[in-house]
């Protein structure tokens, strides 16, 4: 079948045609566990009908009204909403499409507070070497996915990266965690100081690491003594939980778990859930009150921010969480999810670490458990596991990030908060044997 839709692959993908709960069917009639949602969106499941019915009635009463003259009810009680479900002092909203729009809509946030304080040299923004903060190409600028950003390198500024927080691959031999945290975070105080405090205006990093490596979350008082140093030089501090906030770790805000409160906070895929795309940037009174002290705009806008559509659709997205108690069952269903993980894949001679933190999970496949050897790039594991277990009727979400040189082969697991106990047991029965088929086509 011919195709005038660009893809990105050579290949048609299949044709979705219907999505329900946690599975998606193709135009073939075969039906597929969404176990990770995509890339960590669905957090409610697919077609639920009170979302659905919000969308249609938003459509039919505003389906838009440019924000240069208009807010509108859905955008005020949503940012409403966001600011009452965290624990932390967030109180606006910045609200845009995607999540790379949320991150350079943050950067923006930060470098204009900077002026509004008469700072005018504080311009770099600082982020890690193991980090995914989108697409866009300020956003790409930002982050440390060597191949995502490969291709467009000679178009971007130097990044300004810094060392990441991962322990299964950096921590030293008989380090704790808490040292090891440390270590990691003075690496921003050096970068710091080579830049020159005057000249930085925030740093930037996900609070638990998705797509580069996979799940990866941050060890105990690393966040605390990254705002330590951020505060030392008056540094905005911003977090990207655009995969691993609204719940998806537990807590509204995976940092809240942490003990370090951020300036910034971007949110977006549980934000909407997968109805409409939306996205958007939080900041605390402090950072919005510069603004509004110094009687300046914010100089940043999307044809598309805010939509009252997208913001009625989020909103019921997150009356479901509430209504339905769901941001209780992330806790004690990721436990679940991460015992089976355990059980199968414990003593995996392939699988080198197993790790996240509530519904957001990760394997990670290696050639050699023992000395954590990866398997090459030319081996495409992350790919061939990705195909065999949708061969098998699941989808899981791959990566292949590449951190100091070493590359790693990942598999996400991140179903919708309403995930069953019988879901999850098929989930890890398909991706164990999923992994076993794609290591049986290297001879594994
Ligand atoms: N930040 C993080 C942490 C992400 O995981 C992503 C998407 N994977 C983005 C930003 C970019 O979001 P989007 O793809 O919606 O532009």
């Amino acid at each position: 079948m011919t195709t005038h839709v660009f893809h990105r692959t050579p290949e048609r993908p299949a044709i979705a045609t219907r999505a329900r709960g946690i599975e998606i069917t193709d135009a073939e009639g075969k039906t597929y566990i969404d176990s990770s949602g995509g890339a960590a969106v669905s957090c409610i499941g697919h077609g639920d009908p009170r979302v659905v019915e919000a969308i249609a009635k938003q459509a039919a009463t505003v389906e838009y009204a440019h924000t240069g003259a208009f807010t509108s009810e859905p955008a005020e009680a949503l940012a409403e909403r966001l600011c009452r479900s965290t624990t932390l002092p967030l109180d606006k909203v910045f609200i845009v499409g995607s999540g790379s729009e949320a991150v350079e809509t943050a950067v923006k946030m930060a470098r204009g507070y900077h002026l509004a304080r008469g700072d005018e040299g504080r311009h770099r923004v600082i982020a890690r070497r193991q980090s995914y903060h989108g697409n866009t190409l300020g956003a790409l600028a930002r982050g440390g996915h060597v191949a995502r950003r490969t291709p467009f390198l000679p178009m971007m500024p130097e990044a300004l990266l810094v060392d990441p927080c991962f322990a299964y691959r950096h921590a030293l031999p008989g380090e704790t965690p808490e040292a090891y945290g440390l270590r990691a975070a003075d690496s921003l105080e050096a970068e710091i100081l080579r830049l020159g405090p005057d000249t930085v205006s925030a740093f930037l990093a996900e609070t638990v690491v998705g797509a580069t490596t996979g799940a990866v979350p941050p060890v105990p008082g690393y966040f605390r003594r990254i705002r330590e140093i951020c505060d030392r030089y008056g540094i905005l501090m911003i977090s990207d939980e655009v995969m691993c906030g609204v719940n998806r770790c537990g807590p509204f805000f995976a940092i809240e778990e942490d003990g370090a409160a951020p300036d910034i906070v971007t949110l977006g895929k549980g934000m909407g859930g997968g109805y409409q795309p939306i996205a958007a940037a939080m900041c605390t009174a402090a950072v919005h009150d510069a603004y509004s002290d110094a009687g300046r705009s914010f100089v940043n806008g999307h044809t598309y921010m805010a939509h009252p559509v997208a913001c009625a659709a989020a909103l019921a997205v997150q009356d479901v969480i509430r209504d339905d108690g769901l941001a209780a069952r992330v806790a004690p269903m990721g436990e679940k999810l991460r015992q089976r993980l355990e059980s199968r894949f414990g003593n995996h001679p392939n699988v080198g670490d197993i790790r996240g933190r509530g519904l957001f999970q990760a394997i990670e496949i290696v050639a050699d458990r023992d000395d954590k050897t990866p398997f090459a790039a030319s081996d495409g594991m992350a790919g061939r596991i990705f195909d065999a277990c949708r061969d098998l009727g699941l989808l899981v979400y791959p990566g292949s990030g590449t951190v100091d040189g070493i590359r790693g082969d990942h598999l996400l697991v991140a179903p919708p908060y309403n995930v069953t106990e019988a879901q999850i047991d098929t989930i890890v029965a398909r991706l164990g044997d999923g992994v076993d088929a794609g290591l049986a086509q290297v001879g594994r």
